[in-house]
Formats: C-alpha cells, sequence, structure tokens
C-alpha cells in the first residue's frame, strides 16, 4: 500500500510509532524514525534489524526549529523527498490542576503542539514541490470530550485536532491530505505508566470490551496514508473501540 513512499514518523521508538513504522515498512514505504534519544533511536533500529527492516533514525530537538529544518534537509538530500510524515510523539498528563505547574502545562504543549508545528512547517516546503503528500497527526479520544484530570493532555490534543483541519484546508490545494487519528485507551508505556485505578474502569465502558493495540492504530494511519483515502482530509479518525460515545 505504500511502496516506495519516503515516510518519516516522529516518536517511533516505541508503542503506536513503532508499530507503525514496522507496518508501513510491511508495506512497503522507507523509514526514517525520529526518537527523543540516540540511545532509543539505536535501540527501535537494532529491533527493527532483527526483523529484517531497514530503518534509519534520527533524534532531533523537536522544540527546536532550525535542528529539525537540518535533519528533514539531510533526509531529503538522501532520499529525495518525504512523502508523508506521521507526527505522532507526545506525552501525558494525568494530575489535578492544582497539582499542574504552569511549566508541566507548557511542556506537554511543548511536546504534543509545538513539536508537531515544528515538524511540518519543517516537511510542508518538500511537499508543496512534488504536489503531494500526506500528514497524519496523532491526536487522542480526549481531544473529544477532555479527561477528568491532567487537563494540558486533552488541552494539547484538542489543538492537534485544530492543527490538523486547518492545515487540511490551507494545504489541500498542494495535494496534501492532513488528518489525525484518535486512538482510545492503547497498550503502550504511555498507558502503563498510568494508575490502574484510572484505567480500569475506563476499560469497562469500552463498547468493544477491550484497550486498543498499538497495531489498531498503526493500521489506521496506513489507511490513511494511502492512496485509498485519496479523497479524505480534514478528518479525525477515532479508533477506540467506540470507547468516546
Ligand atoms: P509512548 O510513551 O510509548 O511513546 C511516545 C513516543 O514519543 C516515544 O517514541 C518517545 O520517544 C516520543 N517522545 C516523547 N517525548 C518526546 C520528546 N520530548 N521529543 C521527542 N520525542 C518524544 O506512547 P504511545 O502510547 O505510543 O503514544 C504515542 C502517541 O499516541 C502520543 O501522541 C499519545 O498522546 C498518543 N495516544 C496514546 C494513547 C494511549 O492510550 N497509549 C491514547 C491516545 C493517544
Amino acid at each position: 500500500m505504500l511502496k516506495d513512499k519516503i515516510a518519516v514518523i516522529t516518536g517511533g521508538t516505541r508503542g503506536i510509532g513503532f508499530e507503525t513504522v514496522k507496518v508501513f515498512a510491511e508495506n512497503g514505504a522507507k523509514v526514517i524514525l525520529f526518537g527523543s534519544r540516540q540511545q532509543t533511536v539505536e535501540k527501535a533500529l537494532r529491533e527493527l534489524a532483527e526483523l529484517e527492516i531497514q530503518a534509519d533514525g534520527y533524534w532531533p530537538d523537536l522544540s527546536d526549529y532550525a535542528e529539525i529544518e537540518e535533519t528533514i534537509a539531510k533526509i531529503i538530500s538522501q532520499y529525495g523527498k518525504i512523502d508523508i510524515l506521521v507526527n505522532n510523539a507526545g506525552i501525558s498528563a494525568n494530575q489535578p490542576i492544582e497539582k499542574t505547574s504552569a511549566e508541566e502545562f507548557a511542556k506537554i504543549m511543548a511536546v504534543n503542539v509545538e513539536a508537531m508545528f515544528n515538524v511540518t512547517k519543517a516537511v510542508v516546503p518538500g511537499m508543496k514541490k512534488h504536489d503531494e503528500g500526506v500528514i497524519l497527526n496523532t491526536s487522542s479520544m480526549v481531544s473529544i470530550y477532555g479527561q477528568p484530570a491532567g487537563v494540558g493532555y486533552p488541552a494539547s490534543k484538542f489543538a492537534v485536532n485544530g492543527l490538523t483541519k486547518s492545515l487540511a484546508r490551507e494545504l489541500a490545494p498542494f495535494g496534501i491530505r492532513v488528518n489525525a487519528v484518535a486512538p482510545g485507551i492503547t497498550n503502550t508505556d504511555m498507558v502503563a505508566s498510568l494508575p490502574k485505578e484510572m484505567i480500569d474502569p475506563l476499560i469497562k465502558t469500552i463498547p468493544l470490551g477491550r484497550i486498543g493495540e498499538p497495531r489498531d492504530i498503526a493500521n489506521a494511519f496506513l489507511f490513511l496514508a494511502s492512496e485509498m483515502a485519496s479523497y479524505i482530509t480534514g478528518d479525525i479518525l477515532s479508533v477506540d473501540g467506540a470507547a468516546r460515545s
């Protein structure tokens, strides 16, 4: 489905991003993953090599636009272009507002929203040059109704939806589609770090009766990245077992 496409995936070292790297590669894409540290990027690349998946990796500081621009330029000089960008890096929060500092709130907006803005801004000129491209963002089901604590997280994901819908309109004339996937609770380290008392009652409310697996989310990214979704842009695709309703 993605034969010979060049895909950059942020937060590609584990969880949803790592699974998306695998699914894209299995479908013929050449994948460049971003992670926060050299060590975790190299570990992910080693795990991929064991699966006979050849990928590249970088660890630019996603808050530093100049560093991102330099990394994107390197990728374009090596691969010729970038067809698909998946903005997936993210962090969560679960503390009540009075226990949340302004710095913590700012950090979550920096990783979940500003980084998405920075990487997208660096990739768009190359996509415009080729009159095509796909940008996919990781949102969350909490971007639909919020969550009972950790307000920075849903606030950041509402912003992700805003970026997605607005950029879809701005970039459609250039053949660039922009969509997001809004996962429900998904079986990754991010969820493992949340208190059991918070997760268990949520699972009971999921109509499909289970939490999502990273592959459920990766498959949605695959569909949206492919030609099968050629008339879909500005959409936030829920992949949550109907947990949102
Ligand atoms: P994870 O913690 O397993 O992976 C997060 C990824 O983001 C890692 O690759 C990490 O390196 C990267 N990252 C984090 N901070 C970074 C930083 N400062 N700079 C660069 N990279 C950074 O989590 P996951 O569950 O796979 O989450 C991936 C995305 O899915 C996130 O955007 C998250 O908000 C979203 N999401 C997850 C769930 C869930 O239940 N797991 C639900 C909805 C949405």
